[in-house]
């Protein structure tokens, strides 16, 4: 039995299809990848087609939740699936793009402590179609605004590098179905060795960004604990095998925490393993959002500002990420799935 409708690969569909003529597969295809649609809505096939189409091509994802901000520019979605759990994706309008963040996982297992999701603990991996569906229902609302999904961030609830075999899959229907270009489509990891090495030889060239947020393993192990397991050094070296294999610079996370990452020092030791990815690796600097278990407090903007300068004095490029959705808890770190939107005005966009 398949979770989701975005399960079956072609063939399968074919299969599912055996007594009808043999374009039906492409007007089927065309419905699920092209138009994003509901069998119902699929009128080039005979009714009785669709009726049971509508059956043996079921969804996965039931909107409980959504909730909007931005004027309507950031939709942040809660999705009941199948068995109960609950994720979350957003989508995010900008005037040159629009981005898509999935959720690879029903919680986290990572436990970082600033992240409402990692403090909520984890219930289950997502299966290819559970994630490909998150992007094909995003991108019906956008198409309904005349917007064009451009980009997608496995940056929603889970860690997408302990869920390996489901994200690569889902990335190649991303590309090669909803036909996303691999350079629009990143992977961000709190720092899986084995997955990291994966991804250096996935076929597809697509994004890796790493969540470092501290730049020594003293003071990364305790707010990312799975830095006890693969420290610093074995991060930046399987980040060095992906640049040589895929050619393409590494993004480095930076959630600034006030006293905690946030001071000179920590600026140059960064630096330091922005140059072992030659000639730099890139750094997002994020605004810590609020979530509810974690007491210490993000940066000022002042700070974040600062902190970006001396970077750059240091030869680093570094970008302030734009907070999107703070308000509606969609932001980094704040989905936790719990259905309640709580109206918190914290609008800390740069
Ligand atoms: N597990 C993956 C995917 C989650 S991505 C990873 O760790 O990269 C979500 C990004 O938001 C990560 O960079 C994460 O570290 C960051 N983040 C988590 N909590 C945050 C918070 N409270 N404020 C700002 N960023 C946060």
């Amino acid at each position: 039995m398949n979770r989701s409708r975005y399960d079956l690969s072609r063939p399968q569909v074919a299969e599912l299809l055996a007594d009808a003529p043999r374009y039906r597969v492409d007007q089927v295809w065309e419905g699920l990848y092209r138009d994003c649609s509901e069998p119902d809505d699929w009128t080039t096939l005979p009714r009785a087609l669709r009726e049971q189409l509508s059956e043996s091509l079921p969804r996965s994802l039931t909107e409980v939740l959504r909730s909007v901000s931005d004027d309507g520019q950031t939709i942040k979605y809660l999705w009941e699936l199948a068995d109960g759990n609950r994720v979350e994706t957003v989508l995010m309008l900008y005037p040159d793009r629009a981005t898509v963040c999935v959720s690879s996982q029903a919680g986290c297992a990572m436990a970082c402590g600033f992240c409402a999701t990692g403090q909520a603990g984890f219930a289950r991996h997502l299966g290819v179609g559970e994630i490909v569906e998150q992007v094909a229902l995003a991108r019906r609302d956008a198409s309904a605004v005349d917007r064009r999904v451009s980009n997608i961030v496995f940056m929603g609830m889970g860690e997408p590098l302990a869920n390996t075999d489901p994200v690569f899959e889902a990335c190649r229907r991303i590309h090669d179905d909803l036909g996303i270009s691999a350079r629009s489509i990143t992977v961000s990891t709190v720092g899986i060795v084995p997955g990291i090495r994966a991804l250096a030889e996935f076929e597809l060239p697509v994004n890796l960004a790493v969540s470092l947020h501290s730049a020594d393993d003293e003071s990364r192990d305790p707010i990312v604990p799975i830095n006890r397991r693969y420290p610093l050094d074995a991060v930046i070296t399987a980040c060095q095998d992906y640049l040589h294999k895929h050619r393409r610079r590494v993004s480095f996370e930076w959630a600034m925490i006030s006293g905690v990452n946030d001071r000179a020092e920590d600026a140059e030791r960064l630096a330091g393993l922005c140059h072992r990815l030659e000639p730099s690796a890139h750094v997002n600097l994020i605004p810590l959002n609020p979530t509810p278990g974690y007491a210490t407090v993000g940066s000022t903007l002042q700070v974040v500002r600062g902190f970006q300068r001396r970077l750059e004095e240091l030869g680093v490029n570094a970008t302030i990420r734009r907070n999107r959705g703070t308000e509606i808890d969609a932001a980094c770190g704040q989905l936790a799935a719990q259905g309640v939107s709580i109206s918190r005005r914290t609008d800390t966009r740069a």
